[in-house]
């Protein structure tokens, strides 16, 4: 069990800023993510793309963003668990206990919800009784590339995951690569790599084909793809990959007793606590009359969601408040030297 004073649900830009607040006045917390990187929206739709729209940086990408944020809350040393879904929150006297989708437990004092439009997730195979290979023979990301090593890998997709992939595995596994048009999404670069690569024999390109039928029990032997003028053609794969984009889904923080309004957490904009004690929701997830769904909301949001979980974590102290330029505190919090 994981002791701490907050646990932030969510490690997008709003997440990772209510991280500085709460460091600052003096207060320890962990920070759970379902993606495999830190960073939300930012990291994983526009990490290339320009913001405008940040107080006082003129322009930055979502990657430079992320990354200034991270460098920012370095001095607290944050523990982040990464690829790991909070799925359970339960009031237990004066503490929250949450359970993660990989078996971890936490107790806190408070919960800062920062979970944007919730849980990105690869969108899956529509193919019924592909589930029960998953995570063995058809997976939706590459955690270990070892386990395709002088396998056969059937890729599907048309965008850059897809073609990176492909590409990458085809020096040491059999690749088909299968997209169900003609064109990629993925950058023209790497598609005139894979075709240079099919030209070679390296990887087999199978264009406006799909998956129709898995063949195998307890291991795939072969899959069947459909061509869309209907040809059929079956071949012998040992693992399926599927690179179709990632979809948000609010998931399981509908189950935590907060009130929803659709799929935004209503707040209280004296300090962004929810309907439950203890419970604060910032960033895009939140709702109030007003709210701009800007990152510079978020940061404000944090702010005060932050001190809102101080009275929760050291109800016998008062927390005073102080400038990041002459506070003693805060320039010790941060390392900072004189
Ligand atoms: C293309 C594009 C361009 C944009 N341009 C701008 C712009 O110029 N200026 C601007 O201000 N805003 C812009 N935005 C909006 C901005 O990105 C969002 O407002 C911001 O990312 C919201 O931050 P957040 O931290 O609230 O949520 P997010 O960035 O969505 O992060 C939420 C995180 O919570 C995680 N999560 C959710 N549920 C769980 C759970 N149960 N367990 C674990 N983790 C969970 C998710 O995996 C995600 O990583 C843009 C958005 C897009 C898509």
């Amino acid at each position: 069990m994981i002791d701490t004073d907050v646990l932030v649900i969510g490690a997008g830009p709003t997440g990772l800023f209510c991280v500085h607040q709460l460091g600052i006045i003096g207060l320890k917390c962990e920070v759970v993510d379902n993606l495999d990187k830190i960073g939300g929206q930012c990291i994983e739709l526009y990490p290339d793309k320009p913001i405008y729209d940040i107080p006082a940086i003129p322009v930055c990408t979502g990657e430079e963003l992320t990354n200034n944020l991270i460098k920012q809350i370095k001095p607290f040393k944050t523990n982040f668990h990464l690829s790991d879904r909070v799925e359970e929150v339960k009031k237990n006297e004066n503490n929250w206990i949450i359970k993660t989708s990989k078996g971890k437990e936490f107790k806190t004092t408070s919960i800062v919800v920062a979970g944007g439009v919730g849980s990105f997730e690869p969108r899956k195979f529509s193919l019924k009784g592909c589930e029960k290979f998953e995570e063995k023979k058809i997976f939706y990301s590459v955690k270990n590339k070892t386990i395709f090593e002088n396998k056969t890998v059937s890729i599907f997709g048309g965008g850059d995951s897809a073609l990176d992939w492909a590409i990458e595995l085809s020096a040491n596994s059999k690749v088909h690569l299968i997209h169900r048009r003609d064109e990629f999404r993925g950058a023209q670069a790497s598609f005139d790599k894979v075709k240079k690569l099919s030209k070679k024999g390296k990887i087999e390109l199978f264009t406006k084909y799909q998956l129709s039928s898995v063949k195998g029990d307890k291991k795939i032997e072969s899959i069947d793809i459909k061509h869309d003028e209907g040809g059929i053609k079956n071949i012998e794969t040992d693992y399926l990959l599927g690179f179709f984009g990632l979809i948000m889904k609010l998931g399981p923080i509908a189950n935590w007793g907060l009130n929803l309004d659709k799929k935004h957490i209503p707040v209280n904009t004296e300090n962004f606590e929810t309907n439950q004690k203890g419970i604060f929701a910032i960033g895009d997830i939140c709702m109030y009359l007003g709210k701009l769904k800007l990152i510079l909301s978020g940061f404000h949001e944090g702010a005060l969601a932050a001190r809102g979980c101080f009275k929760y974590a050291k109800p016998d102290e008062k927390l005073r408040f102080e400038f990041s330029t002459t506070s003693k505190s805060v320039h010790e919090r941060l390392g900072v030297k004189k």
